[in-house]
Order: structure tokens, then C-alpha cells, then sequence
């Protein structure tokens, strides 16, 4: 029975994730190099905890608890010597994630399974660089992480069946819901999600219409609680990109060709929320959905 999750990086995901498996009753290393970030995800995990409690959905004794299944470090091979499971979600960069998977197939236990939170790099390679192929698969979690029901597992190309279990089995005890695709070019999630997101850039683009009536049209018509351009600027346009350029070079078709207005606004650092700007502009403290000045 896997009781000691070890999590590395402490960002977006890192911080959801340690939360949850915290709350589930997990003992959690949460383990990233930059010890500002490791101050930051205590306070975004304490915050989202007082959220849970102002919605009755747990009371102050499960905060306690939760913030007390937490530990930072700063050094993985410290980190992750008790794991049964290490979810690796660092910064999306291949030679990073190498690096780490290195140094963890050095430093957990033999039976411990190395999973990672990739968007889009190839679990096979990621396996490749360790001792332990069989025992490395993907766990996807999706953003937020608290809230959010779906966990993608994707096996990797010699990804043990015994492995894959117990990661169904821990993605249960976490209150989630798990789907198990194999590892190929955006997995299942951003092969399908991201052509969409393009097309809808496309058809901008185009002049084919505006960014309301693109969103409105997929919101009201086919009942996305959110347009795919308000998406895009949510997940990180240089994100979208990126895992474009995944697809496109993956599968060598033309149809993942990045819309050349994605390229653009990415060179222009219109990246959406984190940049304040993409198709929408994003003012501090204001819930309000306002159209970016460029596409009025
Ligand atoms: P982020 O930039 O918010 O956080 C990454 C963290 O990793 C940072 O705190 C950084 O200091 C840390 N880090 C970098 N190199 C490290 C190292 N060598 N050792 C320890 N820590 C290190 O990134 P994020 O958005 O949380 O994404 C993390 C992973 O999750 C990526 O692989 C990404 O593709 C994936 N993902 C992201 C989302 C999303 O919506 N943001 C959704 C699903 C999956």
C-alpha cells in the first residue's frame, strides 16, 4: 500500500496535486529548486483549503491535517528516498524533466513508481533515460487540480499492466476519476482539445468572426462552460503552441499547422491571463470579460 507521494515542482500543478493526495490522507514531500515557489504553493494550498472550508466541504480540523501531511525541500534525492509514487510536474522543458527522471531513478526505492504530469512530452522517452521503464506512466492532471475530476493516465510504451493498476486505484482513493490512453502525440486530451483551439484562431484569423461570436457559438451552442479562446488564454497561448509544434512534428500532418496568428501574438507576448493580455484583457481584480483592443 503506497502511503508517500513525492511531488516535484511546486507550481500550478505541483501545488494542486500535493493538496489533494495531502487531503486524501497521503504523506507528501512537495520538492521544488526554487524555495520562493515552495513558500508560494503553501500559501495557494492554505488558500484554496480555507476556500473548501467556506463551502462547508470540509471543516477547519481537515485543514489541519492536510497542511500537516505537507513537507518542502528543495533536494529530490532527499525528497523522494520513502516514495511509493513520485509525480513529477516541473516545468514543461524536455531536457529538465531527463534531468530529473535521472536523478530520481537513482535516488526512490526500487518498487517506487515515477509518474509524470507532461502535457505533451512522450512518456516512452521520458522512460527511456531510467532503469525502470515498466514502472514510469503518465499521471495528466488537469487545472485546476482541486477542482477538477479527470485524471489521464497514459501508458507508456513498456508501462507495467500492475502499474498502470495501482495508479487507477490511487487516482480513486483521491476522489477522481481516471482514463487510461496510451502514449502517443498529446495523449488523448490535447490532441482534441488543441486542433480546436486552433481552428477557433483560424476562423478569426480569417475574418470568419469575432472573438464573442466564436466563443458565444461554442458556449451556448454546444454547452462549453467556456469559449475556446477564453481557454487559450487560460491555459497559456505559448502553451497551446507548443504542444501544437508537439503534434504537427508527432504526426508530420499539416493539420496541426499553428495558426500563424498564435504565432504571432506568442512573439508578441500576448500569452492570455499570465501576461494580462491575449483575446481578452485580463485587469486585476475584475471578473468582467473584456475583448483585447487588437480584435475590436
Ligand atoms: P509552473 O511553471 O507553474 O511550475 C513548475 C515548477 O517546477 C516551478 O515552481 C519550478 O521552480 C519547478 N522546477 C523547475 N525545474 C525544477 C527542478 N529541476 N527541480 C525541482 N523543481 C523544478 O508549471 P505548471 O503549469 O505547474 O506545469 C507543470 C507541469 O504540468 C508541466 O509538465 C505542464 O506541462 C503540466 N501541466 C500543466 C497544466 C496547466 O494548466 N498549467 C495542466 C496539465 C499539465
Amino acid at each position: 500500500m503506497i502511503k508517500n507521494i513525492s511531488v516535484i515542482g511546486a507550481g500550478t500543478m505541483g501545488n494542486g496535486i500535493a493538496h489533494v493526495f495531502a487531503q486524501s490522507g497521503f504523506t507528501v514531500n512537495l520538492i521544488d529548486s526554487n524555495p520562493t515557489q515552495l513558500h508560494r504553493a503553501l500559501a495557494t494550498i492554505e488558500k484554496n483549503l480555507d476556500r473548501q472550508i467556506a463551502k462547508a466541504a470540509i471543516t477547519e480540523a481537515d485543514k489541519k491535517v492536510t497542511l500537516a501531511n505537507i513537507t518542502t525541500l528543495s533536494d529530490i534525492a532527499l525528497g523522494v528516498k520513502d516514495a511509493g509514487l513520485v509525480v513529477e510536474a516541473a516545468t514543461e522543458n524536455i531536457d529538465s524533466k531527463l534531468t530529473i527522471f535521472k536523478l530520481m531513478d537513482m535516488d526512490a526505492p526500487a518498487d517506487c513508481i515515477l509518474a509524470t504530469n507532461t502535457s505533451s512530452i512522450s512518456i516512452t522517452k521520458i522512460a527511456a533515460i531510467t532503469k525502470r521503464p515498466g514502472q514510469v506512466i503518465g499521471m495528466h492532471f488537469m487545472n485546476p487540480v482541486p477542482v477538477m475530476k479527470l485524471v489521464e493516465i497514459i501508458n507508456g510504451y513498456g508501462t507495467k499492466k500492475e502499474v498502470t493498476q495501482t495508479v487507477i486505484e490511487l487516482t480513486r482513493q483521491l476522489g477522481k476519476i481516471p482514463c487510461v490512453v496510451n502514449d502517443y502525440p498529446g495523449f488523448i486530451a490535447n490532441r482534441i482539445l488543441m486542433p480546436m483551439i486552433n481552428e477557433a484562431i483560424y476562423s478569426l484569423y480569417e475574418g470568419v468572426a469575432n472573438v464573442e461570436a466564436i466563443d458565444t457559438v461554442m458556449k451556448l451552442g454546444m454547452a462549453h462552460p467556456m469559449g475556446p479562446l477564453q481557454l487559450a488564454d487560460f491555459i497559456g497561448l505559448d502553451i497551446c503552441l507548443s504542444i501544437l509544434h508537439v503534434l504537427h512534428d508527432g504526426f508530420g500532418n499539416p493539420k496541426y499547422a499553428p495558426c500563424p496568428l498564435l504565432v504571432n501574438m506568442v512573439m508578441a507576448d500576448k500569452l492570455g491571463v499570465k501576461t494580462g493580455e491575449g483575446f481578452y484583457k485580463y485587469i486585476a481584480g475584475s471578473k468582467e470579460l473584456v475583448v483585447s483592443e487588437r480584435f475590436k
